[in-house]
């Protein structure tokens, strides 16, 4: 459930985006101190300060890059820290950008050092010097760039070179959802979707959905597969249960790639510490998708304790296996 996008879920996505900031559920300190950003900018018909979004994947920071530009009535470029590996790739877009654009670089700590460089000059003195050529036959032209925004995202703001997070004016940090948000999620999907789903199964699947909006909407699409094909079409408590059973989605939230790295964990190296790439390994995953997506979560849940020698589980962990937990296991 936790793994990445296909074509066809990205058009889900897409189609359940809230479009403005009213529409946006939860996260209201953020969604409050942005409205003032900027509605501050448009009365001054000025473009907004630089904005830094930061937290887990799917908390909705690309949601927010387009919200942004549609309350600006702005278009929206969008590209990736790994898209620009070289200071010219970022050149070509900047020389590209319209005064009041809105470049969302998503990944944002994923760009090479150099490009890097351009970019806090670019958004600090709007104009950069762009080299062509090498050696001693290099020239710098500089390049003139109109007023625009960076809207920047990143999993965890920290990763940022100091000088580049300096440059943003504002900078949000995500948080997981409440329950109580997620089912209001939830809810709305549905509506769009025109699925019916009770109120004791939208919280079900609000309350599994590990904090994210994005796993929120996974969810309730595997649950509408189940309504559909196992039963009426509508999605009431038990349906909402058994579909999300079948999908292994248990009741803390807990998928499949988190129970295998708690299991690994404890079955394997005792209960820690070890080191994430070992565990990695030991799951059969990428390093980066065990940091991003199973071990925030696992953390959160106080199953998971991150220290110096390595990665630990807690008594709590053990007990959520159903194991007992060896003698001095952290609570
Ligand atoms: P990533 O960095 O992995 O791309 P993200 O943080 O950019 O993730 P989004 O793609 O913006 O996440 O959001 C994922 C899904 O969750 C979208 O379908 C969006 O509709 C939904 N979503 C996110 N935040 C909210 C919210 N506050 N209210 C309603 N739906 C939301």
């Amino acid at each position: 459930i936790a793994e990445a996008a296909g074509p066809q879920e990205t058009a889900f996505e897409n189609a359940l985006r809230p479009r403005t900031l009213d529409e946006l559920i939860g996260q209201e300190r953020v969604r409050e101190q942005l409205a003032l950003v900027l509605d501050a900018a448009v009365a001054r018909d000025r473009t907004p300060d630089h904005v830094l979004l930061s937290g887990p994947p799917g908390l909705g920071k690309t949601t927010i890059a387009m919200i942004i530009a549609h309350q600006l009535s702005a278009p929206l470029r969008l590209t990736s820290g790994p898209a620009i590996q070289h200071a010219g790739d970022l050149a070509a877009i900047l020389s590209g950008v319209n005064e009041g654009d809105v470049l969302f670089i998503d990944e944002i700590h994923r760009m090479s050092r150099p490009a890097e460089e351009l970019l806090y000059m670019a958004m600090e003195d709007f104009r950069v010097d762009v080299v062509v050529g090498k050696g001693p036959g290099a020239t710098a032209i500089p390049l003139q760039i109109p007023p625009f925004t960076v809207v920047g995202a990143t999993t965890r703001a920290g990763l940022l070179p100091g000088p580049l997070r300096d440059r943003f004016g504002f900078t949000a940090q995500l948080d997981y959802y409440e329950p109580a948000d997620l089912d209001r999620i939830v809810r709305r999907s549905a509506d769009l979707l025109d699925l019916q789903v009770s109120a004791d199964a939208s919280a079900e699947i609000g309350s599994r959905s590990r904090g994210t909006p994005r796993i929120a909407n996974r969810l309730l699409r595997r649950v509408r597969d189940y309504a559909e094909v196992r039963a009426d079409g509508t999605v009431d408590h038990a349906v909402a249960r058994a579909a999300l059973d079948l999908y292994e989605v248990d009741h803390l939230g807990l998928d499949r790639l988190d129970r295998a790295v708690l299991d690994a964990l404890c079955r394997n190296f005792g209960g820690g510490p070890v080191g994430i790439t070992t565990l990695a390994v030991a799951v059969a995953e990428e390093r980066e998708t065990v940091e991003e997506l199973a071990e925030p979560f696992l953390v959160r849940l106080g199953f998971l304790a991150r220290t110096p020698r390595g990665r630990v589980a807690t008594a709590a962990a053990w007990r959520h296996l159903g194991l007992s937990a060896p003698p001095g296991a952290g609570s």
